[in-house]
């Protein structure tokens, strides 16, 4: 009797992680990932790094597709582009990128884990044409493959100036990227916020950390062309030899969408507890796929890394084999950035997002130093937001040095359902090198509290 054979699409974070527990779970599962780029299971999160010239491009590379074949016996084909899931005959089409040669790979159960794309915006010029490739100096950075051409355009163009069409995280960080290349560079952001997972009070100390490093911000400025030389916004005329999309993220569904793969309300693919779609044995992880949020119970879509990796774990897992019961617990919206050397981070609902969730939520903002002045501290800017009457801890924003981490500890909170009274009681470390007696966290819950 044949091994049942588990197809993967994509191979990145969330594929690999699927490939790769479910080899774990069994070894006898014939188990094929089918890429359509170069490089399997990479950190796309360090892309700005290589951008920025500190680190190699191969550096990022966790383990290539030789090793996964090798030492995994996984059957990773890189260059090779899923077109069609034929759901009926349980198979793949797909086309080899290099020679167009068709393939069909045949599937027992399959992992949709194609990530996400990149929202091109309708501007005139960056395009070669409708619907065809970008102008030579127009670049996304989200893949391995887009940067190393990034890289390529910048060693040999000598350019000089360059425009990020976006101000989310991806496009602040690749601002920042080039900068530190040593490139004049304007983000050109179409509204009036940047960032928007994070309330006013942590963008606008952005804004001033990208003035401070010299990066210009043209905040409610639409882009309307693009020429070889310059970005036209509405706002005037930006010199740029080389110009970056980074003006947002689309879930990538459109072939599981073709094969009857259900959407959620977000547009990314609706799944359950145990990343199962609504077809039998076919399951979706990762930047293509939703989440529950813990605090409103509602469907999210909030693309990152970490959910990518846990939910293509929970997939793999379901995907050996029969009766699978592993279960992804949901997300709080945790996230962390560092631009311009500060460091920002966000876990639960911002104050926006609550109001708009229809919970009542107050905030308090506080400044504590990290740890002893004395030991050269730096101070971190707090806030906390919670609902008066039911107590609840709703989330937190944070900018300064270990913003990251301390607000891992709201996250902690938020996942255990924590109010937070029991939030301010928590036994936090303390040492003068590290933390100071009354953590930024603890004084926060402090004030928060008496305006519960
Ligand atoms: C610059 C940058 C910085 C980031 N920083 C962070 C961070 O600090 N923290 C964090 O948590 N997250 C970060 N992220 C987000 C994180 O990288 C993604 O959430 C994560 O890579 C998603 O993993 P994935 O496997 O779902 O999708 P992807 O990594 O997008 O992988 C999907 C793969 O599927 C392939 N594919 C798609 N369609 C097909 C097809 N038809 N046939 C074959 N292959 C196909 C694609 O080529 C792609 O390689 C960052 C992203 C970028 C771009």
């Amino acid at each position: 009797l044949n091994a049942p054979q588990l197809l993967v699409i994509g191979g990145v974070a969330a594929g690999m992680s699927a490939a790769s527990r479910a080899r774990r779970l069994d070894p006898e599962l014939e188990i094929t990932v089918l890429e359509k780029g170069p490089q399997v299971s990479y950190g796309a999160c360090g892309l700005p790094y290589f951008v920025a010239g500190k680190i190699q491009a191969s550096e990022l590379i966790v383990h290539d597709a030789e090793f996964f074949r090798e030492k995994r016996g996984l059957d990773v084909r890189t260059g090779m582009e899923a077109r069609e899931i034929e759901m009926g005959r349980r198979r793949v089409r797909a086309v080899s990128v290099e020679t167009g040669q068709e393939h069909l790979f045949h599937f027992d159960r399959l992992v949709i884990a194609t990530g996400a794309r990149v929202a091109w915006p309708a501007i005139p010029g960056l395009l070669q044409a409708p619907g065809t490739k970008p102008l030579p100096h127009v670049f996304p950075a989200n893949t391995f493959a887009d940067t190393t051409a990034l890289d390529a355009y910048l060693r040999r163009s000598g350019a000089r100036h360059a425009v990020v069409l976006g101000g989310g995280y991806i496009g602040l960080e690749t601002a920042d990227a080039l900068h530190d290349r040593g490139l004049e560079v304007t983000v050109v952001q179409k509204t009036d916020r940047i960032l928007r997972p994070f309330d006013d009070e942590i963008t606008l100390r952005v804004e001033q950390a990208l003035a401070a490093r010299g990066i210009a911000l043209r905040k409610g400025a639409a882009a309307l062309a693009v020429t070889e030389s310059e970005v036209i916004s509405d706002a005037g005329r930006h010199p740029a030899q080389i110009v970056i999309v980074a003006a947002g993220l689309r879930p990538n569904v459109d072939l599981a969408e073709a094969a009857g793969v259900t959407l959620g309300p977000t547009g990314a693919i609706a799944v359950d507890d145990g990343m199962r779609t609504n077809i039998p044995s076919v399951f979706a992880a990762g930047d293509c796929a939703e989440s529950t949020h813990l605090l409103t119970r509602r469907p999210v879509w909030i693309p990152l890394g970490t959910t990518a990796n846990k939910q293509g774990r929970i997939a793999g897992e379901n995907a050996a084999g029969p009766g699978g019961r592993a279960r992804f617990a949901g997300v709080v919206g945790t996230m962390v950035t560092q631009l311009c050397g500060l460091e920002c981070a966000r876990t639960g609902l911002s104050e926006r997002e609550a109001e708009d969730g229809s919970f009542r939520a107050v905030s308090v903002e506080i400044e504590q130093y990290t740890h002893a002045k004395y030991l050269g501290a730096g101070k971190l800017y707090v806030k906390l937001i919670g609902e008066p009457g039911s107590g609840r801890l709703l989330g937190a924003q944070m900018a300064g040095p270990s913003a990251g981490k301390r607000v891992d500890v709201i996250a902690t909170a938020l996942c255990a359902r924590m109010t937070v009274e029991q939030l301010s009681q928590l036994d936090l470390s303390y040492h003068p090198a590290v933390a100071p007696v009354w953590e930024a966290v603890l004084v926060g819950a402090h004030e928060l509290l008496k305006k519960m």
